[in-house]
C-alpha cells in the first residue's frame, strides 16, 4: 500500500523512505507510511501545475465541481467511524471528538459547495457607455500544510474551498498524524476530481513543506501551524511573491465576570482548557477571574480538573487523551518548570499521572495556576497543553485590558449575565472570534482566524473561499472612440 498521491496514482516516495506513525496512548507502531523528499515535491507540484492548466478542473462549471465537492462531503459521513478510529489512534483524542470532527469536516465540503456558484461577481455601474465587470478567478496551485492537532479538520478548512474555487493543490498533512488526511483524498479521487488536481504528500516540514512553500511553480501558501514555522513559510514566499494564508497560535483569554452563570462559566471553562488536552489553538487557556467570585471558581475548576479521566481514545470512559508525542510533553513539561520559576501557585496536576496503565503514553494531568500576572511567559506564550493561568480582575476596564495584553489574538471568551457589557466587551476584544457565555464552536459559514500574530487570513465563510480566488477587473468601453488626450 502506498501512501503519496500524485497525478492521480497512489505512489511510494521516490527516495523509497517509510516512517513509522506512533500511537500517544501506547507509544506503539499505529502503521508505516511513505515518506516524501524534494523529489517528490517537484512531481507533485509539476502534476498539479499541469492539472491546472489542462482547465478540466480550473475551467470546469462550477457546479461540475460542486457536485465533486457534495459526495466527498456524503462518503466522509459514510466512512465516519473507520476514520474517527484512526483519527483517535494517530492523536490520542477521543473517539467522541473525532466524530464530531469527522462531522465537521463533512460540513465544512458541503457548505463551501454550496457557495462556490453562489457569487458570480459583480457589476459595476459606471453609465450607459462601460460594461464594468469584477470577476473571481482560481489562483492556481496551492501548497497546503495543516498541523497534527485537528489534522483533517484543519486540511479541509483548506482543500474545500481551495477545490471550490478551481484551484489544484498540493496538501502535507503533519509528518505525525498523516492517517486521517490519507483517507480524505481517497475520497476525493473517488468522488471524481481529475488526475492532478488533489496530491498528497507525507513527510516533513523541514524538507517536504519548506520545498513546498518556496516552489517556483507554487501560487499560494496556506498554512496552519505554529507561529515560528509561520514566519519561515513567510518568508520562503517572499521571493515569488506567493499569495499567502497563515492560521497561527492563540493564548486566548476567558473572561468570566461575577454576575455570570457560575456553574456553566465553569463547566465550560474546564472545556476551554482541557479539551484534547489542551492542544487546540483556540484553547481558553488564559482564565481571568473578577475578584467577588475568584476564589469559589478557582477551587470548584481544580476540583473538577481532578476527576478528568485520562486514558485510550477508544475507551469510551476516557475524557481526554495523551499529549501528541514524548517531544511536546516535553515541551509543555519545559513550561511547567518555567511557571514554577516566575512564581506561579500550582492549583492541581504538575505532573504526569502515576496510574501504571498510562505510563507507556505521552500523558500530563491536567494543570492549573493561580496568582499568575501578565508579566510571566506561562501567561503570554502558547503552551499547547492541558495547562491553564489564572488571573484576576476588578473592573470591566481592566478585564478588557488584560485580555488584549497578548499578542496573539485567535479567540476569547466572555462570561456575564448582563447582556449589554457582553456586546461592550465583546466589541473591544482584538480576537478573530469572541464567544460569549459560550466557548469552542465555531461555524463553516463564519470566518475564522487571527488578530495579531495568530495569523493572516481566514478560513470558513465567504472569505475563507475568496482567500482561493484572484479578483479581475473587466472594463470594457461599449463606445469606443478617440481619446483625445494627446494633441499631437
Ligand atoms: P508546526 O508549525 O510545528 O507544524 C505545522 C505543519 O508545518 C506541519 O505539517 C509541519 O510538518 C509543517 N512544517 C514544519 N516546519 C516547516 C517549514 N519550515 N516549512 C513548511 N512547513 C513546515 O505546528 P504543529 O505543532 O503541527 O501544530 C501546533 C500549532 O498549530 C499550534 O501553534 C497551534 O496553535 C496551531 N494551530 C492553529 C490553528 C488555527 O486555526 N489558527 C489551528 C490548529 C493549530
Amino acid at each position: 500500500m502506498s501512501e503519496l498521491f500524485v497525478d492521480g496514482e497512489w505512489t511510494g516516495a521516490v527516495g523509497g523512505a517509510r516512517r513509522d506513525v506512533i500511537n500517544p496512548y501506547d507509544a506503539s507502531v499505529v502503521q508505516q507510511v511513505d515518506e516524501a523528499d524534494e523529489a517528490d515535491v517537484d512531481l507533485a507540484v509539476a502534476a498539479a501545475r499541469r492539472a491546472f492548466d489542462r482547465g478540466d478542473w480550473s475551467s470546469a462549471p462550477t457546479r461540475e465541481r460542486a457536485d465533486v465537492l457534495l459526495r466527498v462531503s456524503r462518503f466522509l459521513l459514510r466512512d465516519q467511524e473507520e476514520i474517527a478510529h484512526v483519527e483517535s489512534l494517530d492523536t490520542g483524542k477521543t473517539l467522541k471528538e473525532a466524530r464530531i470532527d469527522v462531522e465537521d469536516v463533512s460540513n465544512a465540503f458541503r457548505y463551501f459547495a454550496e457557495i462556490a456558484d453562489k457569487d458570480g461577481g459583480r457589476v459595476v455601474d459606471v453609465g450607459p457607455d462601460v460594461l464594468s465587470r469584477v470577476t473571481y478567478h482560481p489562483i492556481g496551485v496551492c501548497a497546503l500544510i495543516a498541523p497534527w492537532n485537528y489534522p483533517m479538520l484543519q486540511a479541509s478548512w483548506k482543500v474545500a474551498p481551495a477545490l471550490a474555487a478551481g484551484n489544484t493543490f498540493v496538501l502535507k498533512p503533519s509528518e505525525t498524524t498523516p492517517l486521517s488526511t490519507i483517507h480524505m483524498v481517497r475520497l476525493i479521487a473517488e468522488a471524481g476530481a481529475p488526475p492532478g488536481v488533489a496530491n498528497l504528500l507525507l513527510g516533513p516540514g523541514s524538507t517536504v513543506g519548506a520545498a513546498m512553500s518556496a516552489h517556483e511553480d507554487v501560487d499560494l501558501v496556506s498554512f496552519t501551524g505554529g507561529l515560528a514555522t509561520g514566519r519561515r513559510i513567510m518568508e520562503a514566499c517572499a521571493p515569488g511573491v506567493k499569495n499567502l494564508a497563515l492560521e497561527l497560535g492563540g493564548k486566548n483569554p476567558n473572561l468570566v465576570f461575577a454576575d455570570c452563570d457560575f456553574d456553566a462559566a465553569l463547566d465550560y471553562a474546564l472545556d476551554a482548557a482541557f479539551l484534547h488536552s489542551g492542544q487546540v489553538c483556540s484553547a481558553g487557556s488564559r482564565l481571568i477571574v473578577q475578584d467577588e467570585v475568584h476564589d469559589r471558581f478557582v477551587e470548584r475548576l481544580a476540583a473538577r480538573a481532578r476527576t478528568i479521566r485520562l486514558g485510550s481514545g477508544l475507551d469510551p470512559a476516557t475524557e481526554s487523551g495523551p499529549l501528541s508525542s514524548a517531544e511536546h510533553r516535553a515541551k509543555v513539561e519545559s513550561y511547567l518548570e518555567i511557571a514554577q520559576a516566575e512564581g506561579a501557585r500550582l492549583v492541581c496536576g504538575g505532573t504526569r499521572p502515576d496510574d501504571p496503565d498510562l505510563s507507556r503514553g505521552f500523558f500530563l494531568l491536567p494543570t492549573i495556576y493561580a496568582d499568575c500576572d501578565r508579566s510571566m511567559r506561562i501567561v503570554q506564550e502558547e503552551v499547547f497543553g492541558p495547562v491553564v493561568t489564572v488571573e484576576r480582575f476588578r473592573t470591566e476596564e481592566e478585564a478588557v485590558e488584560l485580555a488584549n495584553d497578548t499578542r496573539y489574538g485567535l479567540a476569547g471568551g466572555v462570561w456575564t449575565g448582563d447582556a449589554s457589557r457582553a456586546q461592550r466587551v465583546a466589541a473591544r476584544l482584538r480576537h478573530g472570534t469572541v464567544w460569549i457565555n459560550d466557548f469552542h464552536p465555531y461555524l463553516p459559514q463564519a470566518e475564522w482566524g487571527g488578530f495579531g500574530r495568530s495569523g493572516i487570513g481566514r478560513e470558513l465563510g465567504p472569505t475563507g473561499l475568496r482567500e482561493y480566488q484572484e479578483a479581475k477587473h473587466i472594463y470594457q468601453n461599449l463606445r469606443p472612440g478617440p481619446s483625445g488626450w494627446f494633441k499631437g
